[in-house]
């Protein structure tokens, strides 16, 4: 997506040549219009597949997992990082490990709003080592529910999440691959000298 691979090299900053930062357009201030586009594209990508529901993670993937629901015309549902006192029905777990903050959480989803009938599309702003997308698998697998596919605003290709995906035959979609942070520089998948 030609559109977030501009964003990504004019407003991603590389931090200790691993991490990219985009508080610019997507993980603190989000472009709205860019979001949209994303949304788009998945939607456009996985339409056949008749999706029931998005669902993400708190919080950066809910600005794209929301503008992909808006495309799908289906409810998105994320998964909370804490238990909150208010979810007092029954609830589906998984732990996933955070890669930037280096921290587990016990993440929830309320069974209610999870089913077997469901046709499920994950949605995450990055894909590194694959823990989220894995950890919202294993939700989507409890509830007795299909995933249909997996879309990722940013992959880091360099790192193992987007094969571990495809190990697990998952159907994945990233609109930005990175083959590399070295140097702190960001270059693309195609970019390789
Ligand atoms: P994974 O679970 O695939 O190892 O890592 C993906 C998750 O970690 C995403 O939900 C994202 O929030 C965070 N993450 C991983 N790498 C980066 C990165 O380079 N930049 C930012 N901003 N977040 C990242």
């Amino acid at each position: 997506m030609e559109l977030l691979q501009q964003k990504v090299k004019e407003d991603g900053v590389v931090i200790d040549g691993s991490i990219l930062k985009v508080d610019a357009f997507l993980n603190h201030q989000i472009d709205a219009r860019l979001m949209k586009e994303v949304g788009l594209e998945f939607y456009n990508h996985f339409k056949e597949k008749e999706i029931t529901k998005v669902l993400t993670i708190e919080a950066s993937g809910i600005a794209p997992a929301i503008m992909a629901a808006l495309a799908f015309d289906v409810p998105c549902l994320f998964a909370k990082k804490a238990v909150p006192s208010t979810l007092t029905e029954a609830v589906h777990t998984t732990d996933i490990h955070s890669y930037t903050k280096n921290k587990t959480s016990h993440v929830v989803i309320s069974q209610k709003f999870l089913t077997k009938s469901d046709n499920v599309l994950i949605i995450d702003d990055f894909l590194a080592n694959g823990e989220a997308a894995l950890g919202l698998y294993d939700l989507v697998t409890q509830a007795g529910a299909n995933c249909a596919g997996v879309g990722i605003v940013i992959e880091k290709s360099f790192q193992q999440g987007a094969g571990r995906l495809r190990e697990a035959g998952l159907d994945v979609l990233s609109l930005c691959q990175i083959a590399s942070l070295q140097d702190n520089k960001v270059t693309l998948v195609g970019e390789e000298s």
